[in-house]
């Protein structure tokens, strides 16, 4: 089993509260198709084996590339590697982009899931973070994704935004259920210093969402997807039975994967790599350069039991007691079971047969519990 991921690294716009590597002038973009795809040619080995069961265009916005610029790109991926047979196949699009002679062209590239950033059903929300589309483009894109036979979608829906109450949250989940897509992304509003808000925050804009409001909104999220029949497999992530993410499950089950383009990140069961976040020296040390694109570290016993513990716990499949003596050893099993003990007795976590998940109390401080967690 292994992944494949493509960051795109061009936006139309900027998102003000974006903490993702993109550049919103794609003026160097035949370039960096030419890196990208020359990349993926000197990596051919990366991986110990060409056959990849997920591949995920991510960014930035791959759907500010045309047909013919994934075609290029798909080109050099089809001459190095192969898909299995049933592969997943992921483009991150926005509402705007997607017209319908958009997505029959992404039909013909093999596409078969797409990934929607909507983040809101309210206008106002949207200008205010300073998304392209309005909410009824982005419902109309679901509709027009699924009349072209894209039956598999993701959308992206941000809470904890400082403006939003619990009862437009509501209106938002109730909305983006009617839709009837098998998968939902939510995330809550975080501020984060170099994107546009944390600046303004910087200059001493309150950003601030009473924890009561994002308890009451977290709570409201995980009851109206349940109820709905949605899984609430990951910490962020809600699916049909079945209609998890692969890719991102591959993820946070430490199957390897390769990532290309800028920024992007590699695994491959004992080192991570990282491209450089800089699109210019991105282009420049892959076109002409004689320096690594990339910094590599080998992991150590620590960092993978790290690893393991942060990505496990955050699912519904937990974190394996058994999983880590076999991986890691007795002495890593005994730490992770003696510091889990006073979590399970004050009913932050569950535990069965030696897997250990979240219970809901301890979803919302799943990070505080994973870094007690870890070994230091
Ligand atoms: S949220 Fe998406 S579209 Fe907006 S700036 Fe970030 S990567 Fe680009």
């Amino acid at each position: 089993m292994a992944g494949f991921y493509v960051h795109v690294p061009y936006c139309r716009q900027v998102c003000y509260y974006c903490d993702f590597h993109f550049r919103a002038a794609l003026k160097d973009k035949p370039e960096m198709l030419m890196a990208m795809r020359k990349e993926m040619g000197l990596r051919k080995d990366y991986l110990s084996s060409p056959v990849v069961h997920t591949l995920y265009f991510g960014g930035g916005t791959p759907s500010a590339l045309s047909i013919a610029d994934l075609s290029a790109l798909l080109d050099t991926f089809h001459r190095r590697y192969s898909l299995s047979s049933g592969a997943e196949v992921t483009l991150e699009a926005n509402p705007d982009d997607l017209t319908g002679e958009y997505l029959s062209g992404l039909r013909g590239l093999g596409f078969n899931r797409l990934s929607i950033g909507i983040q809101s059903f309210d206008d106002n929300c949207l200008r205010w973070m300073n998304r392209r589309h309005t909410a009824q483009e982005a419902i109309r894109a679901v509709k027009k994704a699924q009349d072209n036979g894209f039956d598999n979608i993701n959308i992206d829906l941000i809470y904890g935004i400082p403006a939003m109450s619990v009862s437009q949250w509501e209106r938002h989940l109730k909305t983006a259920l009617s839709l009837d897509v098998p998968h939902l992304s939510t995330y809550h509003l975080t501020i984060e210093s170099r994107t546009v808000f944390g600046k303004r925050k910087n200059r001493g804009e309150d950003f601030s969402v009473p924890e009561r409001e994002s308890v009451a909104q977290f709570d409201l999220l995980s009851n109206i997807c349940e109820k709905a029949g949605y899984e609430h497999y990951e910490i962020s992530n809600f699916a049909r039975p079945g209609l998890y993410s692969r890719h991102n499950t591959a993820y946070w089950r430490q199957i390897p994967y390769i990532g290309i383009g800028p920024s992007a990140h590699s695994y491959d069961g004992t080192s991570r790599q990282w491209n450089v976040s800089h699109n210019a020296q991105y282009i420049e040390q892959l076109l002409h350069g004689h320096e690594k694109w990339y910094e590599r570290e080998i992991l150590t016993v620590s960092e993978s039991y790290n690893d393991y513990v942060l990505t496990s716990l955050r699912t519904m499949w937990g974190t394996d007691a058994a999983v880590v003596h076999k991986k890691f050893g007795k002495t890593f099993a005994e730490y992770f079971v003696r510091k889990a003990a006073p979590y399970l007795r004050q009913g932050y976590m569950n535990e069965q047969t030696a897997v250990y998940t979240l219970s809901h109390k301890g979803k919302l401080i799943a990070d505080r519990i994973a870094s007690d967690l870890f070994v230091v």
